[in-house]
C-alpha cells in the first residue's frame, strides 16, 4: 500500500482541482481518495505531494511505436534491429509521462505482452497490428514500382514485419481483419484515403470501396470492437462514415456536412497539430519534397477544420502525435499537448490527452486489453497511472509537458519516476 499526501487532482473530467485531498495506492488501483488526511502508519511508502498536482497518465492514441525511422530506411533494418528500436521508443513515452497509447501500424504485440509482463519498459499498449489497406492504398509501402507484383505477393520488408497488410475485396478483408485479431489487435487500423507520407498514393484517392469498409467493420464489431481509419478528405470521410467507422485519423480536409455527420453519429477525431507542423519545416525526415507538399496542404486544411470542430461541439476529440522516426522525433510527443492547447483551450487539451482517450478505447469491448480498472483519470477504482505535477495544469499545460515539472510518474501502481524524495 502507497499514500499520497498533499495532492491537489485534476481528475480527467473537472475544470476545477480537488484540493487538499490523500490518496491510497493498492497494488495497481487507486482504492481511496480522501478529504480527511490519513494515518501514514502501515504504508509501504508515503509521498508527500506538497500541494503538487496528480493527474492521469497521459494518453496518445495514435502512436507508431515500430516506425523509428522513415519506411524507406526501416526497409533496410532486421526485424531484430526494428524490435531493439520499438522497446527503447516505448521507454522514452513512459518516461515522458505517457502511461497508455493506441499504436495504429505496427506488430507491437510483442512488445506490449513484454511489457505487461515486466521484460521491457514502457506504456500500456492498445495493439491494432497491420494497418491494413488495398493494393496502391497508404499501407502499400512498396517504394518502387522495381516491386511490382506478378506471382503472389512482393511485400516490402517493412510490410514484412507486419506492420501493413494489404487485402483486396470483401473476402480478402474480412480476413485480414481477423488475422489482425488472432493477433490481439484491440482495434483494427484501416487505410481509408490517401496518405501525405506514401509515395504513390495521392492525397484525394478514395481507398477501400464502401463493401470494402463495411467489411471491415462487420469482422471488427462481430469481435466486440471497431475500425480506426487514415483518412484525409471529405469524400473518404462520408463513405467511412456510412460503413459505421468510429475513429477518424487525422480527419484534416472537413467541410460543414461531414463535421455534422461526426457530431452526430460521434465518430471520434485525432488531429496532430504538432507533428504536421514539424513536417512542414523539414524536422522530420520524408523520401521526397512532393510528400513534404502534401503534408503541407494538409497541415493548412488542418488548422481550418478545427474551426468547424467548434462550430458543431465535436467533442470526441483524442490526443495523437503520429509521430514516425527516431528517439528525437518521438521526444517531441509532449509538444502536440501545446499545440492543441493553442487550437483549442487547456482544459481540451487535457482531457483528449486522458479521459477521452480512454472513452474511445471502451469502444474495443472484449478485445480491451486492461478492464480491471479505468484509464485516463483519477477516480476510486481506476487503474493507478498517474503523474504528479508540480504547478496546476488548468492554467496551462507547459508544466505537464516540461520534464522536470513531471515529479512523479506511475503506471499500473509501479514507480518510474520520483523526484519529490
Ligand atoms: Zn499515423
Amino acid at each position: 500500500m502507497l499514500l499520497i499526501k498533499n495532492a491537489n487532482v485534476f481528475n480527467g473530467h473537472d475544470n476545477t482541482l480537488l484540493e487538499a485531498v490523500d490518496i491510497v495506492i493498492n497494488q495497481n488501483h487507486i482504492q481511496t481518495i480522501s478529504h480527511q488526511p490519513i494515518n501514514d502508519a502501515g504504508f509501504e511508502q508515503v509521498i508527500d505531494a506538497r500541494g503538487h498536482t496528480v493527474m492521469p497518465g497521459l494518453i496518445d492514441a495514435h502512436v507508431h511505436i515500430t516506425l523509428s525511422a522513415a519506411p524507406h530506411v526501416l526497409d533496410t533494418m532486421t526485424r531484430e534491429e526494428i524490435a531493439i528500436r520499438s522497446a527503447k521508443i516505448a521507454e522514452g513515452m513512459l518516461m515522458r509521462g505517457f502511461t497508455t497509447v493506441r499504436d495504429v501500424a505496427g506488430n507491437t504485440i510483442g512488445l506490449k505482452t513484454a511489457i505487461d509482463s515486466g521484460y521491457a519498459t514502457g506504456p500500456r499498449i492498445f495493439p491494432s497490428q497491420a494497418a491494413i489497406s488495398q493494393t496502391s492504398g497508404h499501407s502499400d509501402y512498396r517504394q518502387n514500382r522495381g516491386q511490382q507484383r506478378r506471382n503472389g505477393h512482393e511485400d516490402s520488408p517493412l510490410m514484412k514485419t507486419g506492420a501493413f497488410a494489404i487485402a483486396d475485396g470483401r473476402s480478402e478483408v474480412l480476413k485480414a481483419v481477423r488475422e489482425q485479431l488472432f493477433m490481439g489487435a484491440s482495434q483494427i487500423k484501416i487505410m481509408a484515403g490517401g496518405g501525405a507520407s506514401s509515395t504513390f498514393d495521392p492525397l484525394d484517392t478514395l481507398q477501400y470501396t464502401l463493401d470494402e469498409l463495411k467489411a471491415a467493420v462487420e469482422a471488427a464489431s462481430d469481435y466486440g470492437t471497431y475500425v480506426a481509419a487514415h483518412i484525409h478528405t471529405t469524400p473518404a470521410m462520408k463513405r467511412a462514415a456510412e460503413a459505421g467507422i468510429m475513429s477518424f485519423e487525422h480527419a484534416t480536409i472537413m467541410d460543414d456536412d461531414i463535421a455534422q455527420i461526426i457530431k452526430e453519429k460521434g465518430i471520434f477525431v485525432i488531429p496532430s497539430y504538432f507533428t504536421s507542423s514539424l513536417i512542414a519545416e523539414r524536422k522530420i525526415p520524408l523520401g521526397s519534397e512532393s510528400l513534404y507538399q502534401k503534408t503541407e496542404r494538409v497541415g493548412k486544411a488542418m488548422l481550418k477544420s478545427a474551426e468547424l470542430i467548434k462550430k458543431y461541439e465535436i467533442e470526441n476529440l483524442c490526443f495523437g502525435t503520429d509521430c514516425v522516426g527516431d528517439l528525437v522525433v518521438h521526444a517531441t510527443q509532449p509538444h502536440e499537448l501545446e499545440a492543441i492547447e493553442k487550437v483549442f483551450d487547456t482544459i481540451t487539451a487535457l482531457r483528449m490527452a486522458t479521459s477521452n482517450c480512454a472513452k474511445l478505447f471502451n469502444l474495443s469491448t472484449y478485445q480491451h486489453p486492461y478492464q480491471e480498472g479505468k484509464l485516463g483519470e483519477i477516480s476510486e477504482g481506476a487503474y493507478a497511472d498517474l503523474l504528479i505535477i508540480e504547478g496546476n495544469p488548468l492554467e496551462g499545460v507547459a508544466c505537464v509537458t516540461q520534464a522536470d515539472k513531471q515529479k512523479v510518474i506511475m503506471k499500473d501502481g509501479v514507480i518510474y519516476k520520483n523526484t519529490l524524495c
